[in-house]
């Protein structure tokens, strides 16, 4: 149970690729002196100073969705225990820290200013983080993009994050196995029953899926765990074994969604 397990940064190992682009990063870096994504100072794509801000979510956390816990509720969350919707069907979903502050403001630069060097940083923090402590060893597929945005924007955050973990992680990673067969529009306006609507059907397994392996998918940020359940729907219905959801952020409203939803939907009912 994820609650029994220590508050322990992960211990990883760089390989050498990972090294060969951190020297092909820091040659960048001379040419373009780099600033800080939180503070501004130059010096640092995310300065030390930024990162000790980033903090772990806080123990104990549902056994399920990973959502920080009140002390002693029990080994799952009440939107996970009761609620009519649950992160299924993935196994479990695991965050590092709450989106917010200088993770926000770096996923940020990283996602839409095009600062794809972030990739490391952040995937290193993924990769420590002692909130993934229980997650079991996989093969790593990044949540994909689909044609249009993956055009618009040039590449796949995740799949950069993704392959940085994995690398320190001594985790085989692939990109291969499940695509975004619909283009689906932003969820930012919508509600968790909305967002699952939205991202139903929205994947599909291609090439030779992954038959019998347990996955770990990840993903940038998690609000509801739509996009990741859904995703895991296809590498499941493609013959995948198990289906872990792993997000460097997670929303610290994401809770609070189900919550509204649940009572909106039915206020006096017992849980399902
Ligand atoms: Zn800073
Ligand atoms: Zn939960």
């Amino acid at each position: 149970m994820a609650m029994a397990v220590p508050n322990r940064p992960v211990s990883i190992r760089r390989p050498w690729r990972f090294w060969a682009r951190q020297l092909a990063w820091a040659g960048v870096d001379i040419v373009f002196p780099p600033h800080c994504a939180g503070c501004g100072r130059p010096g640092a794509r995310l300065c030390s100073a930024c990162q000790s801000t980033i903090q772990d979510l806080a123990r104990p956390l549902c056994a399920l969705c990973g959502y920080p816990l009140l002390r002693g509720s029990g080994p799952a969350c009440r939107v996970c225990l009761g609620g009519r919707r649950s992160i299924a069907p993935l196994a479990g979903l695991r965050s590092a820290a709450f989106f917010q502050g200088p993770l926000q403001q770096a996923l940020h630069r990283f996602k839409y200013k095009h600062d794809v060097i972030l990739a490391d940083t952040l995937g290193e923090r993924l990769a420590r983080s002692a909130t993934l402590a229980d997650v079991p060893a996989g093969l790593v597929v990044p949540v994909p993009l689909s044609a249009e945005r993956l055009a618009e924007r040039g590449y796949n955050q995740a799949a950069l994050l993704a392959r940085a973990f994995a690398e320190l992680r001594g985790l085989p990673f692939t990109t291969r196995g499940v695509r975004r067969v619909r283009h689906t529009p932003p969820q930012v306006r919508l509600n968790a029953e909305q967002r699952h609507a939205n991202m139903a059907g929205a994947f599909a397994v291609e090439g030779s899926p992954p038959a019998g392996r347990t996955i770990l998918l990840v993903d940038d940020v998690c609000t509801t765990g739509a996009t990741l359940a859904a995703c895991a729907a296809a590498l499941l219905a493609g013959g995948a074994q198990a289906v872990w959801g792993l997000t460097l952020a997670r929303a610290p409203y994401s809770g609070a969604l189900w919550a509204r939803d649940r009572a909106r939907a039915a206020p006096s009912s017992a849980p399902a």
